[in-house]
């Protein structure tokens, strides 16, 4: 069956208008007040540019095309209706792995279609080849690792043994021999072989990593991607793919470097460091230096916040656990109905995935307006009578500016310990994510409030509008 042709020109400027579509839609996602409508510009430059696609001349079967995106867009839609915001690393890491696993398909079938045609491959066009394909299927298996280690199948913990590093290297090296090989003598072999070597690449690479760094690995393959779907890009002649794979590229690495900044950790630690693997710190309710913590009722703890001109609540990881974010909505309300003024304190690295506190309190409709990142409100918490801290713990922690032997020590926090009084909301004693110690807890001015996130926030609730 022949294509739906179109003339080159209509098509290019379809693709042109993606491309616009995708850097006007990156651009709105800086902000959560942008960001639906910058993800859903993005989502119609796709389409465009898939429509686009099926009337291109060389597109011998367009159903293929339409089959496939029927049955793809009908997983991923349910894919993505269905998945816990916990869960949502995991996704990206799928979805990640699947895009680097199709750039590396699409550049062997041209590598294959070269070969077969008897002639002599381009140098140009057989370098973006073996890159897309090399890079693309250490892409796909390092992230299939990724989701395993996140969703539990595979061990979390780092998989390590002596000369891990050197084997990794030789590999590499393997890898780089037959892909200069391949641009010399032309081969299925060899091809074959570069293939199953970068796949064990992939595994090797995050096998050593613990599964709590996961995130910060996922958004480096998700740079990788962007890379192979560009050399893809240059292989089908596509200046859509090419646009579009430096753009997921880039703002990869800009992501991968972000994270690191803002966890005070460089990606060579990430990767080969054994950070978050410590596995978790139960700690007494006495610290080391002989403090207690204090313990505080519903009722008190609604009182502080009842009677107090500013609240700053501080969200972490254990209100996406609890899924807590309505409520908290709800708090904010009633105590902004007695004419408290509640502002958000969001941490760059809060939760387990970049802008997951923003997502959560969009989801409950926060207002843009009272969220403040760390650089913004960290000089406000000394103006703040009640620092609410529910399911945080890492981004507050003072051992981040205090302590030179901390694993977090440089890492970048909220200073709610300048606030008059810090309420911290978890359901115990348990470390967060870096498996340390707290000295935020022992503090005179903190009073803990344990208990699961919601359910807490639900008694406060009631117990304010009784006030
Ligand atoms: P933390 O992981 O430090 O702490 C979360 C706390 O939530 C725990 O101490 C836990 O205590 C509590 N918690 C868990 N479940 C509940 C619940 N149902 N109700 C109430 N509390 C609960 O989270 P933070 O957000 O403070 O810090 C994020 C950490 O994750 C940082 O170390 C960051 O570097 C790291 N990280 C972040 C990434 C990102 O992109 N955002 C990516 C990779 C890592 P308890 O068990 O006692 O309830």
């Amino acid at each position: 069956m022949g294509g739906l042709n179109l003339p080159n020109i209509y098509i290019e400027l379809a693709y042109l208008v993606t491309a616009v579509c995708f850097i006007i839609g990156l651009k709105r996602l800086s902000s959560p007040a942008t960001a639906r409508s910058g993800n859903q510009l993005a989502a119609v430059g796709m389409l465009i540019a898939v429509v686009a696609t099926l009337f291109n001349q060389n597109v011998l079967n367009p159903w293929y095309i339409v089959i496939g995106s029927v049955i793809g867009g009908a997983i991923g839609f349910v894919l993505a209706r269905r998945v816990e915001m916990t869960a949502m690393p995991q996704m990206v890491a799928l979805f990640n792995g699947m895009g680097g696993g199709a750039a590396a398909l699409t550049s062997t079938s041209e590598y294959l279609k070269l070969l077969n045609s008897g002639g002599a491959i381009p140098l140009d066009t057989a370098i973006a080849t073996i890159l897309g394909v090399v890079i693309g299927t250490i892409s796909f298996s390092g992230s299939i690792i990724a989701l395993g280690k996140l969703q539990g199948f595979i061990s979390s913990s780092p998989i390590t043994y002596k000369g891990q590093q050197v084997v990794n290297a030789g590999i590499g090296l393997l890898i780089l021999a037959l892909a200069v090989f391949l641009l010399f003598v032309p081969g299925l072999l060899p091809l074959v072989a570069m293939i199953a070597l970068a796949l064990v690449l992939g595994v090797a690479i995050v096998l050593p990593i613990g599964g709590a760094d996961m995130p910060v690995v996922i958004s480096l393959l998700n740079s990788f991607t962007g890379l192979a779907a560009a050399f893809t890009g240059f292989v089908l002649r596509s200046n859509v793919l090419i646009i579009s794979g430096a753009l997921v590229g880039a703002s990869g690495t800009l992501l991968t470097q972000l994270m690191g900044k803002a966890m005070n950790r460089s990606v060579t630690n990430v990767l080969f460091g054994a950070f978050g693997t410590a596995g978790e710190v139960v700690a007494s309710t006495t610290s080391a230096s002989g403090k207690s913590v204090r313990e505080v009722t519903v009722d008190d703890a609604a009182t502080l916040l009842g009677y107090a001109n500013q609240v700053v609540v501080v969200p972490g990881y254990g209100l996406a656990v609890a899924r807590a974010q309505n409520a908290v909505r709800e708090l904010a309300d009633v105590l902004q109905e007695k004419g408290v003024t509640v502002k958000y304190a969001i941490h760059p690295v809060a939760g387990r995935m970049p802008g997951h506190m923003n997502v959560l309190l969009a989801e409950a409709d926060v207002p843009y307006n009272q969220l403040f990142e760390m650089e913004d409100i960290n000089s406000d918490f000394s103006n703040t009578d009640v620092a609410l801290v529910i399911g945080a713990n890492d981004v507050v922690n003072p051992a981040a500016r205090n302590d030179k032997s901390s694993p977090i020590y440089g890492m970048p926090i909220l200073d709610v310990d300048k606030a008059q009084n810090v309420i911290v909301m978890k359901r115990s004693m348990r470390s967060g994510f870096a498996g340390i110690e707290n000295e935020l807890f022992y503090e005179p001015k903190t009073s803990m409030l344990f208990g699961d996130a919601k359910e807490t926030v639900e008694q406060l609730v009631a117990s304010v509008k009784q006030l």
